[in-house]
């Protein structure tokens, strides 16, 4: 017979909150008796957490940075039953004081024997920056190690943010295309979830591509140095593992350390306040959740949770969800949360949140100003710079006032040969973003004459509908004092729209009234995700209305919309009335 056990953090000394700066093993894994679980690290020394038995991992507890005392869950084990025998005595192992502690994290001076590796060009950190910059730089010649903390590549944006919360939206999706099924005639039954296959489901999305980096590391002879790197001189970083350390002099090095997310202040350590990364562990049976901020994050994990049959409420702090969006947009979206959520409140803060056995307790001031009770809290209030605790003291390299690290068109810190990339960088905070960094920095550190001048930097909220926009918006351009014309097609009198049930978008051209160049766009509508960068490509391209609209669009898809509102701008549509008639560049 199995049964579960609750691993806990061991007696760590007088440590309190101690990070956690590696997480070993996945749900779903079979770990060995002795096998390492996580990795912590205070400012002294960091530490191995092994299992006290054999099993498999049922779920996590902990994730990457999280804060663990003494006694805090790690993970719950299902352990067979000699193996249970051996799991009660294992479990008293975990009471006996905790191994010595490893590799100090940030020795000043090199630790006897640590390893001593010599490379070109250095990259702290694997995400979708570093990994990008490193394989360009391996292409380009360069001798590269790539420094990680995390057992596997991808960053946030593989392990723990765009392809795990894109695997679960897609899930969503059809759990909610299905139900709005019923309104054409055709029933399904409730859907019936099981959480363990639907995280496996997510888990092996991910495995499959950060597998899949390993061997492009391996096949380029990317050295990967798994690690937490700390500059210890302006050529020279130390990589503390759990096993000791390594010292690598460089030549060049690129940051790309990414972000993480931001904590809100006087919220009680309670396993069920989470973060984005464990929040992507959905759990069962659906209860009530409270989602803190209504950005691109918060109503991602929103609009998971809602399909998966949770009760939200949203709470936002500004006047308006996705801000900084064009309020036109965003309403498309937010009166469909409207319908699906309990509450979504604006200009609303949390006040107090108290940890209760029957739930989390919360008071709002403001506009939805009360008191009510949840099974759950998401925290997404945004992400900060992982900046600090890296050495770049050492570096001599200069933070701006939020800790990020200004860099020039060629990725240029102030520091000759330090580059920096991705979310360290500042915001927008995107992969697609970091990854274009990356192959830039490379390229410059490679001699070669590059620079990082997107004109189109799409974002896109995957959310139900998504909304998606581009270079300037109507509200920036109003402060800056641009003049635009505009297109602005309805979905409404889209027929594929129309046939998808989902009339409620809106394409949104904005065109230089100077130059009549396109210059921004929003969409908000299913899929407007995917149409986006035809209109990234027209504005590097120096499209005009016409451009577009002459450009002929498969019929019918919701791309033609991108097509009707340039013809809108154009005057030459014919599916609406055009508000300005103008008279073509070469005629049709
Ligand atoms: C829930 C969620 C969903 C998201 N969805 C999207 C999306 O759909 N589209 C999109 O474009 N963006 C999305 N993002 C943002 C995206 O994940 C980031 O913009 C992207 O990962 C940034 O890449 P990066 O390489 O700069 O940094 P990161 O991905 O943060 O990678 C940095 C790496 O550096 C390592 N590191 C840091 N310090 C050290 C050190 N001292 N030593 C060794 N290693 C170190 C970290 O372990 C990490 O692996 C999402 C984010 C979240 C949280």
């Amino acid at each position: 017979m199995a049964e579960s056990l609750v691993v806990r953090v061991p007696d760590i000394g007088e440590f309190e909150g101690v990070d956690v700066v590696e997480v070993l093993v996945t749900v779903g894994g079979r770990v060995e008796s002795g096998q390492a679980l996580i990795v912590i690290e205070s400012e002294k020394a960091s530490m191995e957490i092994p299992s006290p038995a054999a099993g498999v991992v049922e779920s996590l507890a902990v994730s990457l940075n999280a804060k663990v005392s003494e006694g805090d869950p790690i993970c719950t084990l299902r352990v067979e039953a000699e193996a249970g025998a051996d799991a009660g005595a294992a479990s008293q192992a975990t009471e006996r004081p905790a191994p010595a502690p490893a590799a100090p994290a940030a020795a000043p001076a090199p630790a006897p024997g640590a390893e001593s590796i010599e490379a070109e060009l250095l990259v702290l950190g694997g995400g979708p920056g570093g990994y990008s910059a490193a394989f360009r730089a391996a292409d380009l010649g360069k001798s590269v190690v790539l420094v990680e903390r995390d057992a596997t590549l991808g960053g946030v944006c593989l392990n723990v943010g765009c392809i795990p919360s894109k695997a679960l939206l897609h899930m969503a999706e059809v759990i909610e295309q299905a139900r709005a099924l019923a309104e054409h005639g055709i029933e399904f039954g409730q859907p019936k979830l099981d959480f363990e296959r639907i995280r496996a489901r997510k888990d092996e999305v991910v495995s499959t591509l950060t597998r899949g980096l390993d061997r492009l590391a391996e096949q380029r002879k990317v050295r990967v140095l798994r690690g937490l790197g700390r500059f210890t001189g302006s050529n020279e970083l130390s990589a503390a593992h759990a096993r000791g350390e390594a010292r690598v002099r460089f030549g060049q090095v690129i940051l790309a350390t990414g972000s993480r997310n931001v904590e809100l202040p006087g919220l009680p350590a309670d396993p069920r306040i989470l973060d984005s990364t464990r929040a992507l562990e959905v759990e069962g049976p659906p209860g009530r959740l409270l989602v803190i901020g209504g950005g691109v994050i918060g109503l991602e994990l929103a609009t998971v949770y809602l399909a998966f049959g949770w009760r939200v409420v949203i709470v936002e702090l500004l006047a308006q969800l996705l801000s900084g969006v064009d309020r036109d947009l965003v309403r498309p979206l937010e009166r469909r949360l409207r319908e699906r959520c309990e509450r979504v409140l604006l200009e609303t803060r949390v006040a107090s949140v108290e940890a209760g056995p029957d739930g989390l307790h919360v008071t709002l001031e403001g506009g939805g100003a009360g008191r009510d009770s949840f099974d759950r809290i998401l925290v997404a209030v945004g992400r900060r710079p992982n900046s600090d605790g890296i050495g770049l003291d050492a570096l001599g390299v200069r933070l701006d006032e939020r800790g990020f690290v200004p860099v020039d068109a060629q990725l240029r810190t102030n520091v000759q040969h330090v580059f920096a990339i991705g979310d360290v960088t500042g915001p927008p905070l995107l992969a697609h973003r970091a990854t274009h960094q990356g192959k830039v920095a490379a390229e410059v550190a490679a001699g070669v004459a590059a620079s990082f001048d997107a004109l189109a930097i799409p974002s896109v909220a995957y959310t139900d509908p998504e909304v998606a926009w581009v270079g300037i918006t109507e509200d920036e351009a109003r402060r800056r004092g641009v003049a635009l014309r505009k297109g602005v097609f309805p979905w409404s009198a889209s027929g594929r729209a129309l046939g998808l049930g989902r009339g409620e978008g809106v394409t949104k051209l904005l065109f230089s009234e100077e130059t009549e160049r396109i210059v921004g766009a929003g969409l908000v509508g299913t899929h407007a995700g995917e149409l986006i960068s035809e209109v990234a490509l027209a504005m590097e391209l120096g499209a005009d209305a016409h451009d577009i609209g002459l450009t002929v669009h498969p019929h019918p898809t919701l791309s033609e919309t991108v097509a009707f509102a340039a013809e809108l701008v154009a005057g030459t549509i014919t599916d609406m009335l055009p508000p300005r008639p103008r008279a073509p560049k070469g005629g049709r």
